[in-house]
C-alpha cells in the first residue's frame, strides 16, 4: 500500500524512528516530514570544505578518513578512545570518538564517509566529538544510492537527529509515496512544479535548476494558502450580518463636518465617503486606514463614530499607549464633549471609576468610549456597539481585534488606522482580510520638517550645539522633544544614553533653569498624564522621553526633535518621532544624533531618512534593512509564525500574484468545495494560528 501526504510516520519508518522524528521536529505525518525543507543542496563529489567550519556548527561533511588510532585508557585498559583524521582532500578535521570498539573491525583508513556532529574546539584544534557517522564502503555500489546522488540536500539537523538521518527517512517517505494531489489548481500553479515533482526535485535534485524550481513551487504555495485564507477570512466576514449605520441628516457628524476649522483635503473627502457607504452596510466594514503622520486621520475617524451615534449605536477607540488614549478623550471632549457622552476606559482607573465606566458603557448612556488594552480586558458590556476603531494598528494583534469585535451581541464595524505605512506586500501579508485606503496628502500649510544628521565620530563638537539649539526653540517660545532609546541605567545597553541620565545632564548643564520632565513606560498612569498635560499647554518645555511619544501624539508647538541614538531606531519609527514637530504654524527640525561609524550601515540607513520625507517610499526602503520577524512585528498576526519560506522583503511579486490568483479562486468558490486539499492546508494555517494565538 502506498502512503499518502496524511499517513502516519509509523507505518513509513517503523515506530522507533517515527517517534525520533517527531521528538525533534514535532512531525507526524509524511506531508510534515516531506515539507522539511532542506537549507541548501551541495554538489556531490565535491567533498565539503572543512576550511569553513566554527566552533558550534551543527555539520555533516562528507569526506574522507585518512588515519585513524584506537587508545586503551580507563581501569584495566576497558575504555576507548579513537581518533580519526579526515580531510576533504584540502584540509583535515579530527573526530574524537569514545567507546565504540566496533570501529576496529569498521574502519579501514581510506574510506568515503558523512560525519555528523557540533563543531568544538579542544587545544586550539576544531574537532567533531562523538560524531555521527555512516561510511560508504563499497563506492561503486553506492553509486545510486542517496550518498552518490548529484546532490547532498543539507538538513536542518538536531544533535539528535543529523541531516543524513533525515535524509534517509525523506527518502523512505518519498519512496513510499503514492499519486498525490495538487491543493492548487493547475490553472493557477501555471509554470510552478506540481506537488509530486516538486517533492522529489526539492530532496533528489539532479541540477541546481530543478532545486530551484521545486523552492519557488513551495514559496509561492505559501504565499497563495495565506492569501487564499485570507480571502477566505474576507468573504466569510461579508456575509456576516451587521447593524446598518448610514448617514443621518442634520445630526451630530454633519453638525462636527461643519463646524471644523479647516476644509478637508480631496484625499480625506474621499475616503470619508468610502467610510460612510461600509457603514451603511449589511456587513461589518474591515477597513484598514493609512495616511501618513498627520494626514488627518483621527478627524476621519470621528465623523465615523458620530455617524453611529447618529444611529444610536455606540463607538469605541482603542489606543495603544495611556497617554494617546488620554489625548483622544482630551481633544474629542473639546470638540463634541457637550453633544455626545465621552467615557474614558483605561487599566489605570480606581475600581470603582472603572465600575461607573463599564456601567455606563454596558447601560448606553456612553456614545463615545476611548480606551487601552483595558477596553479588551475587562469584562465591558456595551448596549450596541456599532464601530470599533484601532488607532496605529501596528501594536494590535489580529486576536485583538477579535476580541474587542466579540463585545456586542452582532459584528460592529471595524476601522484599523495606522501612521505606519505598510509597504504593499506586507500590507497584503498581515492585514490581507482588511480592505485598505490610503491618505497620502498632508493638508495644505503643513510645515516642512527638515531632518539633519548630526553624527558624533565626525563632529563631536556637534553636542553641545544641539543643546544651544534646543535652548534657543525655547526662548522663541516652543517646545522641543528629546528621545532617548531606553529608560535608565542598569538596562545595560552599552554606550546609549538613558532618559535618565540624559535628564539630569540636562537641568543641571546646557538646561539649567529651562522647564524639563521626562516620560517613559515606568511612570504610572496619573503621572505620565500630567507629564503630558504639562507639555500640551507648554507648562514644561522640553521633554525627555522614551518612544511612548513615538505615536499621536500632537501638540503643535513643538519644533524640535533631538533624536539620540537615532541608529538604535527603525526608520518608520524614526519618521513617525519626526511628525512629532512642524505641527503647528512653525517649521519643524529634527537631529538625528548617532554615534555609529562614519560610513556604517547605520549611517546610510539614517540618511534614507534626510532625504525622503515620503513614509511610504521610507517604509519599502526599511523593509531592506530590517529581519523579516521585524517588519511583521512580533503580535501583529499568528500568520507571521507559519511563514517559513516566504518572505515579504524578498518576494514581493509573488505574494502580489498569489493575492490576485487567491482572490479569484475564492471568490468563484469560497466554500472550496472543488478544492478540497487546498481547503485542508487552510484550515492546517487556521488552526496553527490559533493555536499560537493562544500561547
Ligand atoms: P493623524 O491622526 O493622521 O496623524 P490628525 O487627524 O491627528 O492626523 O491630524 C493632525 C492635525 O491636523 C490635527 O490637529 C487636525 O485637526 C489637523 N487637520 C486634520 N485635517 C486637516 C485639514 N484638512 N486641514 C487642516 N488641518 C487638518
Ligand atoms: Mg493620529
Amino acid at each position: 500500500m502506498k502512503a499518502s501526504l496524511t499517513t502516519k510516520l509509523g507505518f513509513v519508518l517503523g515506530e522507533g524512528t517515527a517517534r525520533a522524528v517527531k521528538r525533534a521536529f514535532g512531525y507526524e505525518t509524511v506531508e510534515e516530514l516531506l515539507r522539511h525543507y532542506p537549507r541548501k543542496i551541495v554538489p556531490n563529489g565535491q567533498l565539503t570544505e572543512l576550511a569553513h567550519l566554527a566552533v558550534d556548527d551543527h555539520v555533516t561533511v562528507l569526506a574522507r578518513i585518512i588515519s585513524f588510532r584506537h587508545h586503551k585508557f580507563g581501569p584495566g585498559g576497558r575504555k576507548m578512545r579513537t581518533e580519526v583524521i579526515i580531510s576533504d582532500g584540502a584540509d583535515e578535521l579530527q573526530l574524537t570518538i569514545f567507546n565504540k570498539p566496533w570501529l576496529f573491525s569498521k574502519i579501514q583508513g581510506g574510506e568515503l564517509g558523512l560525519f555528523a556532529g557540533t563543531v568544538s574546539s579542544y587545544r586550539g584544534q576544531l574537532q567533531l566529538t562523538q560524531p555521527d557517522m555512516q561510511l560508504i564502503h563499497d563506492e561503486e555500489q553506492a553509486e545510486s544510492s542517496r550518498m552518490l546522488r548529484a546532490f547532498l540536500p543539507i538538513y536542518p539537523a538536531t544533535t539528535r537527529l543529523s541531516s543524513w538521518k533525515i535524509a534517509e527517512c525523506i527518502d523512505l517517505a518519498l519512496d513510499a509515496l503514492g499519486d498525490i494531489t495538487d491543493p492548487i489548481d493547475t490553472r493557477v500553479r501555471a509554470d510552478y512544479v506540481d506537488l509530486q515533482d516538486a517533492f522529489v526535485q526539492l530532496h533528489r535534485p539532479n541540477s541546481v535548476e530543478e532545486f530551484r524550481s521545486a523552492m519557488e513551487r513551495f514559496i509561492f504555495e505559501e504565499a497563495f494558502v495565506l492569501q487564499a485564507a485570507l480571502a477566505q477570512r474576507q468573504i466569510t466576514s461579508e456575509r456576516d450580518p451587521a447593524t446598518p449605520r448610514p448617514v443621518v441628516a442634520d445630526q451630530l457628524r454633519e453638525r462636527f463636518l461643519r463646524d471644523l476649522p479647516f476644509r478637508l483635503t480631496q484625499g480625506q473627502e474621499n475616503v470619508r465617503a468610502v467610510i460612510e457607504g461600509d457603514l451603511a452596510q449589511t456587513h461589518p466594514m474591515h477597513r484598514l486606514l493609512q495616511g501618513e503622520v498627520g494626514s488627518g486621520k483621527t478627524v476621519l475617524a470621528l465623523s465615523a463614530m458620530l455617524q453611529v451615534v447618529d444611529c444610536g449605536g455606540q463607538a469605541a477607540l482603542l489606543a495603544p499607549t495611556e497617554v494617546l488614549a488620554h489625548q483622544h478623550f482630551r481633544s474629542f471632549s473639546a470638540s463634541v464633549g457637550d453633544l455626545v457622552q465621552i467615557d474614558l476606559l483605561t487599566g489605570s482607573l480606581g475600581a470603582a471609576q472603572k465600575r461607573a465606566v463599564k456601567e455606563r458603557i454596558a447601560n448606553g448612556q456612553t456614545n463615545i468610549v476611548v480606551g487601552t488594552h483595558a477596553l479588551i480586558q475587562e469584562d465591558v458590556e456595551f448596549a450596541d456597539l456599532g464601530l470599533v476603531v484601532i488607532d496605529e494598528q501596528h501594536r494590535f494583534g489580529v486576536e485583538q481585534r477579535a476580541a474587542l469585535t466579540m463585545k456586542s451581541a452582532t459584528r460592529p464595524h471595524v476601522l484599523v488606522m495606522t501612521a505606519t505605512p505598510i509597504p504593499r506586500t506586507v500590507a497584503l501579508t498581515a492585514f490581507g482580510d482588511l480592505d485598505t485606503s490610503e491618505l497620502r496628502e498632508l493638508p495644505a500649510g503643513r510645515q516642512e520638517i527638515q531632518t539633519v544628521l548630526v553624527s558624533l565620530m565626525k563632529e563631536p563638537g556637534w553636542f553641545s550645539r544641539i543643546w544651544e539649539r534646543a535652548r534657543e526653540e525655547v526662548q522663541a517660545g516652543s517646545q522641543v522633544y528629546v528621545l532617548c532609546s531606553r529608560i535608565g541605567e542598569g538596562d545595560d545597553e552599552g554606550e546609549t544614553q538613558s532618559v535618565v541620565s540624559t535628564y539630569e545632564r540636562l537641568i543641571s548643564g546646557p538646561l539649567r533653569g529651562i522647564d524639563v520632565a521626562m516620560l517613559h513606560g515606568q511612570l504610572d498612569a496619573k503621572e505620565k498624564d500630567r507629564v503630558m498635560a504639562d507639555f500640551a499647554a507648554n507648562r514644561v518645555s522640553v521633554l525627555v522621553a522614551t518612544t511612548v511619544i513615538e505615536v499621536g501624539i500632537d501638540v503643535p508647538n513643538s519644533t524640535l526633535m533631538v533624536i539620540l541614538d537615532a541608529d538604535r531606531f527603525g526608520l518608520a519609527q524614526l519618521h513617525q518621532l519626526r511628525g512629532r514637530v512642524g505641527r503647528g504654524t512653525k517649521p519643524g527640525l529634527c537631529l538625528l544624533v548617532t554615534n555609529a561609524e562614519p560610513d556604517s550601515e547605520a549611517i546610510e540607513r539614517l540618511s534614507i531618512l534626510t532625504s525622503s520625507n515620503d513614509g511610504f517610499e521610507i517604509a519599502r526602503k526599511d523593509l531592506t534593512y530590517r529581519r523579516e520577524g521585524d517588519v511583521l512585528g512580533t503580535h501583529q498576526s499568528g500568520v507571521r509564525s507559519n511563514l517559513r519560506l516566504l518572505s515579504v522583503v524578498d518576494h514581493e511579486s509573488v505574494i502580489i500574484q498569489a493575492h490576485e490568483l487567491a482572490e479569484q479562486l475564492v471568490r468563484s468558490d469560497p466554500d472550496l468545495v472543488a478544492h478540497p486539499e487546498l481547503a485542508r492546508l487552510i484550515r492546517d494555517l487556521n488552526e496553527a494560528e490559533r493555536y499560537l494565538e493562544k500561547t
